[in-house]
């Protein structure tokens, strides 16, 4: 088996993979408006009520339809989950984990599809969209290989006269519920999780990303995964997402997104409804309010360049995205220009055309929301640029930042996921890590310094999941930073890492006597 390793990024500075790029996304606007069915046992299901994709760029271009699952259809396909449990528990894992060898070989064949895809359903630019997908294979080829690994189990001590052993064997049905703005690599990551350690599932996509989630699945139907292992149940969370959470034969949640909805599903899945054998296991990826520190004694150009790219990369809506600077005072004005300057440099518009940096946000719910986080972040702040929005045609924020902020303000404490950055400023370093630390998440932050006495210093006090050094706050590598947050950001499962397939595993002891 060759070893893990990271799937390059495409570089869209060669004409071939430019043209290989405007391929796939001639391919994906050749097919708008396709129709994508449930798929439950292997059956593939219509539905009258579908939920409709559209362009975030342009809300008037439908990207697919998909056929939409109701209560009694999540029935079925809880049903056909039990049965096929009994006997995909049961298959070899290095089976289970060449389905997702054979999936991420399939995905590196037709890449740019799929990043395309992207481009068109979720608004990511060129480079985005093809990280996104780098993750999806990432993650097809570390779990694959974690797997391998677990299923040698762990080593405990037996005796003279005394066999014992402890390995890991799956634990049931799993309910996946990934969010829609990394809608290939974390559907995809949290979708294959549960099944190479022998689970099966049931997998809800973001009502805002469905397309590339049924183009996934049919990847995995490709790969030879059997009918009934995952059932493919796009619907309305309202409709569906209760039922299933309370539903007495799930035995686990995969959630990742929004916060209210996190904590929604742990307080729901703690309660044990009648016919309930466990408790269910719940992993919730929520949200985060994350922290660029600049120490005085910092590279100021890579800061400020660390700001913008992880402020308004895929417009700000990443869980680890750069929402809150903060400069210490002896070089807050120079790095503030700076961040403004390079703000002003970005390129805002079509996600489909290769030059643009930033495009929509994801819908009109969105907009709003981040809309009145601008208005507020006025009364809270000084607005030095950005501000303005557009829905005429797409949904268009510009890239805004607001200094001067209290560490107290609303801005400075409440999630927006948008491009909107709050800039505070600290009098020393003791002022600057607790400005950061002030707030209920914990899940990225960087700190940019030549002081080696102040990275320890971070590396022990600064209370976030995933944390850099001299670097931008998003961007984790699968295998390379194994990402999950503290506090409100979550149960800290830290996807892409070694510890993460034990979240959907039950270790057994056994022990003989000889
Ligand atoms: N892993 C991504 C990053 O490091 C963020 C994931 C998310 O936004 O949910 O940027």
């Amino acid at each position: 088996m060759i070893p893990y390793e990271h799937d390059e990024w495409t570089d869209f500075s060669l004409p071939e993979n430019r043209e290989a790029m405007k391929e796939g996304l001639s391919k994906i606007k050749s097919e708008l408006g396709r129709e994508f069915p449930l798929i439950i046992g292997g059956e593939r299901i219509e539905t009258e009520d579908k939920l409709v994709s559209v362009n975030p760029y342009r809300k008037d271009q439908v990207v697919g339809k998909v056929s939409k699952a109701d209560k009694e259809l999540a029935e079925r396909a809880m049903q056909s989950a039990l049965e096929t449990f009994e006997t995909w528990r049961k298959w070899p894992v290095h089976l289970r984990a060449d389905i997702l060898f054979k999936a991420a070989a399939i995905i590196r064949r037709r890449r740019h599809e799929f990043s395309a895809a992207m481009v068109y359903e979720s608004g990511k630019n060129w480079l985005e969209a093809d990280a996104d997908t780098s993750e999806a294979v990432d993650f097809l080829e570390y779990y694959g290989r974690q797997m391998l690994e677990l299923d040698q189990g762990k080593t405990v001590i037996s005796r003279l006269n005394e066999k014992n052993e402890y390995f890991y064997k799956p634990m049931g049905v799993g309910f996946i519920v990934p969010p829609w703005n990394f809608p290939f690599a974390i559907m995809a990551g949290t979708t294959v999780a549960a099944l190479v350690t022998g689970n099966t599932a049931l997998l809800k996509p973001s009502e805002k990303s469905p397309v590339v989630a049924a183009r996934f699945v049919e990847v995995l139907e490709e790969a030879g995964l059997p009918p009934g292992v995952l059932q493919f149940i796009p619907g309305d969370p309202k409709e569906i997402g209760d039922y299933i959470v309370d539903h007495p034969k799930l035995r686990f949640i995969n959630f990742t997104g929004s916060r209210a909805t996190g904590t929604r599903i742990y307080e729901r899945a703690a309660k044990v409804h009648k016919g309930q054998k466990w408790l269910k296991r719940v992993v919730a990826e929520m949200g985060g309010k994350d922290t660029i520190i600049v120490d005085k004694d910092a590279d100021l150009e890579l800061a400020a360049r660390s700001i913008v790219s992880s402020a308004f990369g895929f417009s700000g809506q990443k869980c680890s995205a750069c929402s809150r600077a903060i400069l210490h005072q002896d070089v807050y004005d120079h790095v503030l220009n700076r961040v403004v300057e390079l703000t002003g440099e970005l390129k805002i518009g079509d996600p489909a055309d290769p030059d643009v940096d930033m495009g929509p946000v994801i819908d009109d719910i969105q907009f709003n929301r981040i809309k009145e986080y601008i208005a507020i972040g006025k009364q809270e702040g000084d607005l030095l640029t950005g501000g303005e929005t557009d829905d005429s045609q797409g949904f268009m924020v510009q890239p805004t930042i607001i200094a001067g902020v209290e560490p107290e303000a609303r801005i400075m404490q409440e999630e927006i996921f948008g491009p909107v950055v709050a800039v505070a400023k600290g009098k020393d370093f003791d002022e600057l890590l607790a400005i950061a630390n002030n707030t209920e998440y914990g899940l990225t932050g960087a700190l940019l310094t030549r002081n080696r006495e102040h990275i320890q210093r971070a590396r022990e006090d600064f209370h976030v999941g995933n944390l850099y050094f001299n670097r931008g706050c998003t961007g984790s590598i699968v295998g390379l930073q194994p990402f999950g947050g503290f506090n409100m950001s979550g149960t800290d499962a830290k996807a892409g890492g070694p510890d993460y397939l034990l979240n959907f595993l039950e270790a057994k002891t056994t022990s003989e006597g000889l």
